[in-house]
């Protein structure tokens, strides 16, 4: 984990760390930047495995509600798609970063390393490096449903 402190305000009135005893400005976990590290996750809250439907047949991704994109492995658009499925919980801390880890074309794993920041207190900001996993799922899209169903029906007629 990489962290960045805020820049040194006045030293006036400060009170001590409650966990290492530094003289710090008053805030109000009581602890300074080193020592908050340590206690906060500030990612918490962001899911670290979510699934993403493919499609194998057409090679598309689901982008939810309804819509489905082919997007190659480690591209901006599958980096978009991916970040949309988190992006309730990310909205409330500052995206740096993000871009893909490589992984085993076979894995049916996306790995994405996020770099996220938060003010947590009288300006001071945390940034945290952190990976999350996309579980790769298949599922047909309607499409290629549509296209079997009609295959289907085909065979049967020919069969007669
Ligand atoms: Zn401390
Ligand atoms: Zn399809």
């Amino acid at each position: 984990m990489e962290y960045m402190q805020a820049p040194a305000s006045s030293t006036q009135g400060n009170i001590l760390c409650s966990m290492c005893g530094i003289a710090i400005p008053p805030n109000p976990a009581n602890m300074c930047v080193s020592c908050l590290r340590n206690k906060v996750d500030i990612s918490e809250g962001i899911p670290k495995q979510v699934s993403v439907h493919f499609c194998r047949q057409c090679e598309r991704y689901l982008q939810p509600p309804g819509t489905w994109l082919q997007c190659a492995l480690e591209s901006r658009e599958l980096l978009a798609l991916c970040l949309k499925k988190l992006k309730a919980s990310v909205a409330k801390v500052r995206l740096i970063d993000a871009g893909f880890l490589w992984t085993e074309p076979h894995s049916k794993r996306i790995k994405m390393k996020l770099t996220i920041q938060k003010e947590v207190m009288n300006g001071a900001i945390l940034q945290q490096v952190f990976v999350v996993e996309f579980v790769v799922q298949p599922q047909m899209c309607e499409d290629c449903h549509r296209v079997e169903a009609k295959d289907f029906w085909k065979a049967v007629v020919q069969v007669r």
